[in-house]
């Protein structure tokens, strides 16, 4: 069995991984093609991978948790903050379909670059890579069906709640620089609803609305 298969296996048996088509964008993405040459090996490890510049690209069971809250449909609009490899967001582009679009900041500009090249060579030309502070959301785009934060918070961003759409999910790890819970914020009519998914630990959000320095 590959890596990826015996993954896929044991994120259905401990419960993790739930909707096919979530699994069937795992197979469609290779996570290999977003790591530096000598980690590909550790791809179907279901831990973060260094990817340079002191960041990660997240562990498959928590991007799997993720789009999943995120209850994608084809043809939303999407906004990841932190690009990061670039997989989490070729995953959304898989699963919004090329009637969908995805915009995606990044504040290096180095992995930022190396993002655009592997999703340009992959073919998602349904991706926008932006280099920035996504911490201010990325307004031009705005409204957004769904808003993902791959990087811990001090607070919820105002900007990014400004910039869901009505009826929208925000996906954010928001607590201490090392330790935090994941939210699922709601844009109902005019309330905002907030609950708390589980514990996680995220890189920090470096920007206007989360940690300083960096
Ligand atoms: N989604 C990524 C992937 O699939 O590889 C993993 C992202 S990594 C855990 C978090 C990323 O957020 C890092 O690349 C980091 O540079 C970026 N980041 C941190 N603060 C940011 C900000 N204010 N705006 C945009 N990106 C930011």
């Amino acid at each position: 069995m590959s890596g990826l298969e015996a993954l896929i296996k044991r994120l259905r048996a401990e419960g993790v991984l739930s909707d096919p088509r979530v699994e069937e964008a795992l197979r469609a993405v290779p996570r290999e093609r977003f790591l530096p040459p000598r980690l590909e090996k550790y791809a179907y490890v279901d831990e973060p991978i260094h990817i340079g510049h002191g960041q990660t690209c997240s562990a498959p069971h928590m991007v799997v948790i993720m789009l999943q809250e995120l209850e994608l449909g084809e043809g939303m609009k999407v906004l990841e903050v932190g690009t990061g490899s670039g997989w989490n967001a070729a995953l959304l582009a898989y699963l919004v379909g090329p009637r969908g679009r995805v915009v995606t900041v990044e504040r290096i500009p180095a992995l930022a670059e190396e993002a655009r090249r592997r999703l340009k060579e992959m073919g998602f030309d349904n991706v926008k890579v932006v280099v920035g502070d996504g911490s201010l959301g990325y307004p031009d785009e705005a409204p957004y069906d769904r808003i993902i934060v791959t990087a811990a918070a001090p607070e919820v961003p105002p900007p990014l709640v400004e910039q869901l759409a009505e009826g929208g999910i925000l996906l954010i790890p928001v607590g201490g620089r090392y330790y935090q819970d994941l939210l699922k914020v709601e844009k109902v009519g005019e309330s905002v609803r907030r609950k708390r998914l589980m514990p996680v630990v995220f890189v920090p959000l470096v920007g206007r609305y989360g940690y300083g320095g960096g």
